[in-house]
């Protein structure tokens, strides 16, 4: 299954990266040539530029390396789609040729040294080999304190997600094919690929500044990427609201036998105790309520994503022939 000499594909998602892509081309084809030289990967190897509806001429640029390139191929996509979907458009196109996919950004952040690493894990028998970043010293505080606090509340939520990994990874075939199978529409890749549960490897790299050109996730699409992250992956959100529903609902049955007794012994102004038991009252039956209708809405949001039920590993046919099968 893992083959000795598979065929590597690079997919790089692009959007306005014209002024990058040039260095990004002889980087990762020289990373290629190098390792077919040592025969590590097929000579059938090659690089997929995802073009994700570039405003500059990011576009042409990449059909123009085509032909200068016999390793890099392209694929152009409609519209602007975002960072995630442009990255799955291209693993979905790429696997068909490929035994294994590495997935990188076009802005040489990431090491394109550890893609050796990657392969060897690969060959070694991994299936989905991460790339994490050995420490994150280069990072802003700002994007420090984010990053880890992120990190927290999916640990909180029980989300199975690699820390300190970004995109950078390496998959096999057959991992690119469990993966075709979940149809969800809010994908959140970094959620979804640890579902797979297949073996797994990690290789540490060193993240440099962008190689040129600026980043495209300000720091409105970062919130709004984490955001994603959580609720395309957990309806706990949702139980929080039916839990803080019961915990509403239990002070207002504390607040209406205070306001019951301080009624009884005369101690309030009168109309304050029925006003306030049925403030509370109220707040606690809508919050559940809310929560109610939430997990029904959680399970619908289940549904919909169709998402396979299992995955195998491995199959072990018995060893015995079927009847009709061979002589
Ligand atoms: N990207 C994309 N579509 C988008 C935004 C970004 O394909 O709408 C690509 C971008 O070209 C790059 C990768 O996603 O290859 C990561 O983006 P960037 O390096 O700007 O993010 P950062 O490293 O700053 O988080
Ligand atoms: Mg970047």
């Amino acid at each position: 299954m893992f083959k000795q000499q598979p065929i590597l594909g690079i997919v790089v998602p692009c959007y306005n990266e014209e002024e990058v892509l040039e260095l990004t081309v002889v980087e990762l084809d020289a990373v290629l040539a190098g390792l077919e030289k040592e025969g590590l990967v097929s000579p059938e190897s090659f690089i997929l530029f995802v073009n994700d509806g570039s405003r500059d001429r990011t576009w042409p640029l990449i059909a123009d390396l085509k032909e200068r390139y016999r390793r890099v191929s392209g694929l152009n996509l409609a519209g602007n789609v975002g960072h995630q979907s442009a990255l799955l458009g291209g693993l979905m196109t790429a696997r068909r040729h490929a035994d294994c996919l590495v997935s990188i950004d076009a802005d040489l952040q990431d090491d394109v040294r550890v893609i050796r690493d990657m392969v060897l894990r690969y060959r070694e028998g991994c299936d989905i080999v991460y790339g994490v970043r050995s420490s994150r010293q280069r990072d802003t505080w700002f994007k420090r304190t984010t990053a880890e606090g992120f990190y927290k509340v999916m640990e909180g939520l029980g989300l199975r997600i690699v820390n300190n990994h970004a995109d950078y990874r390496l998959m096999s075939r057959r991992a690119l094919d469990e993966l075709s199978r979940f149809s969800e529409v809010n994908i959140f890749l970094r959620g979804m690929v640890p579902m797979l549960g297949y073996q797994t490897g990690i290789v540490y790299y060193e993240r440099l500044e962008r190689a040129a050109g600026e980043s495209k996730y300000p720091l409105k699409k970062m919130i709004s990427f984490a955001l994603e992250g959580i609720t395309s992956l957990s309806v706990k959100p949702i139980r929080m609201v039916t839990a803080a529903g019961f915990a509403v609902f239990a002070v207002s049955i504390v607040m209406a036998i205070y306001g019951i007794v301080s009624n009884l012994t005369g101690r309030a102004v009168s109309g304050w105790s029925s006003l306030i038991v049925s403030l509370w009252f109220i707040g606690g039956v809508q919050l559940l309520s809310i929560g109610l209708i939430g997990e029904y809405i959680g399970k619908i949001y289940r549904e919909v994503k169709r998402r396979p039920l299992y995955i195998v590993e491995r199959e072990l046919p018995p060893a015995v022939r079927r009847r009709g099968e061979g002589a």
